[in-house]
């Protein structure tokens, strides 16, 4: 079918679709649905045959058996933060796009169980403040918090700053609801953190990108507001260092590290360059800095001692003057204040902005096991110099996770540079060191091709299965996620 007959053939089902979810909430108009089509790197957009937003689980449903009945793609979106090109359609696609974003109650928080359900269209932040008000924090953390969805964290299993204290998403996901390719619905909004019933279809809607089902709800697990916090920046000589002293800082706080993040000089200096009235937090600047944060809900710990200072700063400080005399640590500022911690954390959350503001850069969102990480940036940032790359690095480190972005080295053109000579050393590099090429964003479309070459052709033969079994028709967010669905089903299947 050509995508002129399927806008004729869209234009008769459009009543029925009203009849669905109401006439305001089907949107074809160019200047209605514009906003919907392109994500936020504004790398991938394209047309079209309506926007679609839902209000409800069953609206969802019969949405999603209409266009299973008629064969149109459903491309699932929520805040359209994705970094991958996931949640807009594909060019040439004859599809809608099914936002979510019109589902955003936070259904019910239950304090006792420290469990929160909310649809899928909630914004992050909201989730935050809704958990906030019981003295209970949600611990998702990240630059994106005031416009990501839960739906869309859900679907790209999201990760950010406190993932070395509380886990991705899917852990911290106890239950889901979801509409499936065929319109049916899965209701597993039960909560329960033991519930040994066979396949864990949540933990297969977690991370497929739309590509299995629309998440229509969930429930999450909820943990105690900290009493106290202290938040450093530091400056260490070197990668290796840097897991030395997480260590150290775990051992001597009970595992109360929340977030241990990498920002080096180049990435500060991006920074202060774009948003110029950033304060630099030391004033020599360090090559390898740690944005460090340490939090504790113990009453004990947000107790004030004589000169001031709350116990569990008192600890991180003792710790760091020891540190420092053992030469682990080069230097230190500790925030004193909200404020202070605040400006730290907007410095860092600034980066991806910065880093795009910058130039044309290429990012690559890995991780390494911890003891890699310091082979593999020593070994790859001479190589990238030495192809005309500077490369931008900052990460969640505790975590293993780096965002190596790699930009024009000062006096080169970006257009010239070997970009994909570029890409095979890193992803050789990766492989030699037991890395991945996508920790956090997804797939979706820019990441397909490295997916053919790197995923082990097993483990993609299995997906492939799984799409086929729930999705015969591959009318859930087709051409994201899996490379070559198509073919390589009719393969598998001859
Ligand atoms: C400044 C900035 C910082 C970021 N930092 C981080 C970070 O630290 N860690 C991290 O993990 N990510 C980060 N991201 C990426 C992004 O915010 C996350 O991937 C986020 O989870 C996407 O949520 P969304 O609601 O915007 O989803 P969208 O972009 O709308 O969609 C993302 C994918 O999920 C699918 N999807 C969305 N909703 C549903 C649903 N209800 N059911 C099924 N499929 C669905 C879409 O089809 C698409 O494939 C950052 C992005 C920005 C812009």
């Amino acid at each position: 079918m050509t995508l002129q007959q399927a806008a004729a053939d869209f234009a008769s089902l459009s009543d029925t679709l009203c009849s669905i979810v109401g006439a305001a909430h089907v949107l074809t108009q160019a200047s209605d649905v514009a906003g919907y089509l392109e994500d936020w790197t504004g790398q991938y957009s394209a047309p079209a045959l309506a926007v679609v937003r839902p209000g409800s689980t069953a609206q969802v449903a019969e949405v999603v058996k209409l266009c299973a009945a008629e064969g149109i793609a459903v491309v699932p979106q929520g805040g359209r933060t994705g970094l991958c090109g996931g949640g807009v359609p594909l060019v040439g696609q004859s599809s809608i796009v099914l936002s979510l974003t019109r589902m955003n109650a936070v259904r019910t928080l239950d304090p006792a169980g420290r469990t929160v359900t909310a649809e899928a269209g909630v914004v992050l932040e909201k989730l935050q403040a809704a958990a906030l008000e019981h003295q209970l924090i949600f611990p998702l953390m990240f630059g994106a918090k005031g416009s990501c969805t839960i739906g869309g964290n859900l679907s790209t299993n999201a990760g950010g700053s406190n993932v070395v204290r509380y886990g991705t998403t899917r852990e911290l996901c106890v239950g889901i609801e979801a509409v499936m390719p065929d319109g049916s619905v899965i209701n597993a909004l039960t909560g329960l953190r033991k519930d040994n019933t066979g396949y864990d279809l949540k933990d297969l809607l977690i991370g497929a990108e739309g590509t299995l089902g629309i998440i229509t709800a969930a429930v999450f697990k909820l943990f105690p507001e900290p009493r106290a916090r202290s938040t450093a920046f530091l400056s260490v000589p070197s990668l290796d260092t840097a897991i030395q002293v997480l260590n150290r800082l775990q051992d001597h706080t009970g595992g109360a590290v929340v977030a241990f993040e990498y920002m080096p000089k180049a990435a500060i200096d991006v920074i202060c360059q774009v948003f110029p009235e950033t304060r630099r937090p030391l004033d020599e600047d360090a090559p390898t800095g740690i944005l460090v944060e340490v939090a504790s809900s113990r009453p004990r710990d947000g107790e004030p001692l004589e000169d001031g200072s709350i116990r569990l700063e008192g600890e991180v400080m003792a710790l760091l003057g020891e540190l420092m005399e053992e030469g682990l640590v080069l230097d230190a500022m500790l925030a004193q204040s909200e404020q202070q911690r605040g400006n730290l954390w907007q410095m860092r959350e600034r980066i991806l902005e910065s880093i795009t503001d910058n130039g044309p850069a290429y990012h690559l969102d890995i991780s390494l096991p911890l003891a890699h990480i310091a082979p593999f940036v020593e070994a790859m940032d001479p190589v990238m110099a030495a192809l005309g790359f500077q490369p931008l690095t900052v990460g969640h480190l505790g975590d293993g996770n780096l965002h190596y972005a790699l930009s024009a080295a000062a006096g080169e053109t970006w257009g010239d540079l070997p970009l994909e000579a570029a890409k095979d050393q890193v992803f050789a590099k990766l492989t030699e060191l037991n890395g991945s090429f996508s920790a956090e964003h997804g797939i979706g479309q820019s990441k397909l091709p490295v997916m053919r070459d790197l995923k082990e052709p097993a483990q993609l033969a299995i997906m492939r299965r799984i799409k086929a079994a729930l999705d015969p028709l591959d009318i859930m967010n087709p051409g994201k996620l899996i490379p070559d669905v198509k073919k390589n089903l009719r393969e598998d299947i001859e």
